[in-house]
């Protein structure tokens, strides 16, 4: 067994759990030590080089700001801290959430109103042609349409 094989598949690990962060670990990728020549005192973030190109993508360095938190033993900024982006994602979804829920209720609203003007006018109708009892229907028409009529 190589030195390094436990070592890979720590890193393995690792990479499971930062992915779905949308985070890269950096590491030597053309060494059996993953941790050789990085900075072990910076971010271990990789990040896109910046400038153009239609193949920028492919350049990445290791983020320039020094660790400052730990987690599961690596060294990460305050922006790359796992913690903190699971946070972010997580406050993300949770606007989405309740953004649609807001809309959904406001949906539900637009729906229920349309509906009660359409008993409404079925009602004024039936009054204008004689119904003998416009108070009984107009508290029928409420209660069918959740609304309280001794309210
Ligand atoms: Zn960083």
């Amino acid at each position: 067994m190589h030195i390094h094989d436990e070592h890979l598949e720590v890193y393995n690990r690792l990479r499971a759990i930062h992915l779905p962060l949308g985070l890269r670990i950096w590491m030597n990728r053309h060494s059996s030590n993953p941790e050789a020549g990085v900075d072990m005192k910076r971010c271990r973030a990789s990040v896109q080089d910046r400038g153009g190109g239609s193949f920028a993508w492919i350049n990445t360095s290791q983020c320039t700001r020094p660790g400052k938190v730990e987690r599961h033993g690596l060294l990460w900024c305050g922006q790359h801290d796992p913690d903190a982006i699971r946070k972010r994602l997580d406050e993300a979804a949770e606007r989405r959430k309740a953004a649609w829920e807001s809309h959904a209720r406001q949906q539900r609203e637009e729906a229920r109103i349309a509906t009660l003007k359409d008993a409404a006018l079925m009602a004024i109708r039936s009054i204008a042609k004689g119904h003998n009892c416009p108070f009984e229907l107009a508290r029928a028409i409420l209660k069918d349409n959740g609304e309280n009529p001794d309210a």
